[in-house]
């Protein structure tokens, strides 16, 4: 290579890697070596477990020895299909190899040559054969690694290129700059970065990968955690608008309220209160279970700030979510004379851009939208507080586009975020590190607890009939299926999981004929949807069947029964959102879990919802058994990305608590230098929506 490599090589340079493969790489997010060292393997196949043929069960994907009895010939099917069949054998048993239209195969496989094949075994009526294996030549003095990375990757990337490529940049691993002090990487047992980096391409055995992983996954949790912390410091230090409670009247608006707050809403409100008098931007997360009654609690806030003569927002992840929060903010605030008009991409031009005016030139108080709210044709006049609603489903990007869109002569707008998705303590203070936090641990009076029963196909019957009795005395229900309609692929493979458009039209001929039932999924458009919701929640409608687009927020106070079919099919947070659209009311509700299948783990995740109501407690069970890589998932959408922790063990979690706070306390220490340049690299690109290395 005549350019001397370093990491910031563009790959463009390295052997190997030309037009096709440079244009695949660069839509990875690959520009540089540094780049595709960062780049580290989905998973690994153990291909140096070798096992002899005859151990092999049907159906096993496994790694043999083989040496090939004879030379075969291709067999030309028509045109250019073919089939390469060939005996080979180790020393317990002989199977054949077969190859689908890769005649050149004939040409390596030739007699007496060796070979490691990876890949399923199968056992038939005429003996063993594996379809397309993986071969790697065993030749005298050059030993196979025992495992080999498998990178994420599309045609017309392959494997062994990404191999090669990586193969060309290791040497890099050696002049790594480390990011973690010495001292702390003694102190955790950790390895060099460099070597932790090579091992992660070419591990050695499961003892050193995973420490290697570990090494990585300690390192970005730690930069990670700065990166926020320092995010944070930075939103501190900016200008925001110092409201006050004189002459507000704000005692009016509670008096208002059709309820009293519980103790946990006044100890939310308090603590807004006190952000929202401050100079700097407030930076609030509530969290409160499903139904603790968030949007209280942000309504006071909104309040305030419009009747300090400013405007306001409150994003929401859905449309049917926006428009019932438009309904109840009018309700909470139009009698102070305060405009909240709804704004989202499903309603008629001419009416957006009305809202848009009004938004530009402060007749709007307040708008209540989508995702549209944050396009760049939406202007407001002073913007002073922005809600984001269930803010798991929005990534801090968007918060962030939220955020820059209200900075005017250098002042930004205050920021409550909100989220329904209880998130453990060890976790949260990662996922939400950035976010001051308030918890809604209390639930309004007089709310009954939900009865959850798990049940199966069997019970439909008994589940209709208590279904038409509930909606008799003045009840509803709702029945969530995992899919919209019913496909050829999902009767194969899914085993028949419920579909919404069937099932609602099984349903509405059938047993509850003459019922008035709604149906509701992700694909209608964004009106129809709000319209079945509409229809439900006045009534008109009894029985909403649906996707799990409901599951968000949806408050229908008199729906007393949910019916989730195949609940197998669905994660412990999510049953437990879709659980909380009942027992929002005084009535006793009911759940009712049906199984259509699943294994043992399942049945226990059913029983976990089945034993307890409290969203912590769900949470933490969903994170023992799944592991902190689903609560991460939860921040998709153009979220932080990690290369290696997502991975990562919970116990790294609580072990990098008091790193941060120890290294923020010792900033000039020139031992943290690397670690700083490693936050400020983090930010950088995740805002250019880069993966971080
Ligand atoms: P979530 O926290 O899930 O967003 P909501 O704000 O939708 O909950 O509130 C759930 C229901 O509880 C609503 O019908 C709301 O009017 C009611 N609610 C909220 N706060 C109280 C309270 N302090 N007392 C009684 N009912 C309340
Ligand atoms: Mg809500």
């Amino acid at each position: 290579m005549a350019v001397k490599l370093t990491d910031k090589t563009p790959i463009r340079y390295i052997k190997g890697i030309g037009e096709a493969r440079y244009a695949a790489f660069s839509k990875l997010g690959i520009e540089t070596a540094g780049d595709l060292l960062g780049f580290y393997p989905r998973a690994y196949e153990e291909r140096g477990k070798v096992i002899p043929i005859s151990k092999a069960l049907d159906g096993e994907i496994c790694s043999v020895e083989i040496t090939v009895r004879e030379t075969s010939a291709v067999r030309i099917i028509r045109g250019k299909l073919s089939v390469f069949r060939t005996i080979v054998e180790d020393e317990s048993c002989v199977m054949e190899l077969v190859f689908f239209n890769m005649p050149f195969m004939a040409k390596s496989l030739t007699k007496g040559r060796r070979f490691r094949a990876y890949g399923r075994m199968k056992i038939g009526l005429y003996g063993r054969e594996m379809v397309s294996p993986k071969l790697e030549p065993i030749l005298p003095g050059t030993p196979l690694p025992y495992y080999v990375p498998i990178y994420k990757i599309s045609p017309p990337l392959t494997q062994k290129a990404v191999c090669s490529a990586v193969n060309e940049v290791l040497p890099l691993c050696e002049g790594l700059a480390e990011i973690l002090p010495e001292s702390l990487r003694r102190d955790h047992g950790l390895l060099k970065r460099g070597e932790a980096v090579r091992l992660m391409h070419r591990p050695t055995d499961k003892q050193t990968l995973a420490l290697a992983r570990r090494t990585l996954s300690f390192t970005e949790i730690t930069v990670f955690r700065l990166a926020l912390a320092s995010m944070r410091r930075s939103v501190e230090k900016g200008n925001s608008f110092a409201l006050t409670l004189k002459n507000s009247g704000i005692k009016h608006f509670f008096e208002a309220l059709p309820f009293e707050l519980t103790g946990a809403q006044k100890r939310a409100v308090k603590e807004i209160f006190a952000d929202l008098q401050r100079e700097t931007p407030m930076a609030r997360l509530v969290q409160g279970d499903v139904g603790s009654g968030k949007t209280a609690v942000a309504a006071s806030a909104l309040y305030l700030c419009v009747k300090n003569g400013f405007q306001a927002c409150m994003m929401a992840p859905t449309e049917i979510l926006a428009a019932q929060h438009k309904k109840t903010l009018d309700k909470f605030l139009a009698p102070f004379g305060i405009r909240v008009e709804l704004l989202i991409s499903g309603m008629p031009a001419a009416e957006k851009r009305c809202v848009r005016e009004g938004l530009a030139d402060g007749s709007v108080d307040i708008a209540v939208g989508t995702h549209a709210l944050i396009t760049d044709n939406t202007l407001f006049k002073s913007l002073a507080l922005a809600v984001v609603d269930e803010q798991h489903r929005f990534g801090v990007k968007q918060r962030k586009a939220l955020l820059d869109k209200s900075e005017r002569e250098g002042r930004r707008a205050h920021m409550l975020v909100m989220s329904a998705t209880p998130i453990p303590r060890s976790l949260s203070l990662i996922i939400f590190g950035d976010l001051d936090v308030s918890l809604l641990d209390e639930l309004p009076p007089g709310r009954q607890k939900i009865e959850t029963y798990i049940a199966t196909k069997d019970n439909s019957r008994e589940i209709h009939e208590f279904i038409k009795t509930e909606i008799a005395q003045g009840g509803r229900a709702y029945i969530v299926c995992p899919l919209i309609e019913d496909s050829e692929e999902n009767e194969e493979s899914s085993g028949g999981k419920r579909a919404a458009e069937g099932y609602f039209k099984e349903l509405s001929d059938g047993v509850f004929e003459g019922i008035p039932m709604g149906l509701l999924h992700g694909r209608m458009k964004p009106k129809e949807k709000a319209e079945v919701m509409a229809d439900f929640a006045a009534g008109k409608t009894k029985i909403l069947v649906s996707t799990t687009v409901i599951e968000v927020g949806v408050d229908v106070p008199e729906a007393t029964v949910m019916v989730i079919e195949n609940a197998e099919c669905f994660g412990l947070s999510q049953l437990h959102q879709l659980r909380g659209r009942i027992g929002r009311g005084s009535k006793r509700s009911v759940c009712i879990l049906v199984r259509g299948g699943g294994n043992d783990e399942s049945a226990e995740r059913l029983a976990v919802m089945r034993d307890t109501c409290d969203g912590f407690k769900v949470a933490e069970a969903d994170l023992e058994k799944r592991g902190p890589g689903d609560f991460f998932g939860v921040r998709q959408s153009g979220e932080f990305s990690f290369a290696c922790a997502a991975i990562g063990d919970i116990s790294l979690l609580s072990e990098t608590e008091h790193i941060v706070n120890a290294v923020l306390a010792d900033r000039e220490n020139i031992e943290y230098a690397e670690l700083f340049k490693a936050a400020d690299v983090f930010l950088e690109r995740n805002e250019s929506g880069k993966t971080v290395n």
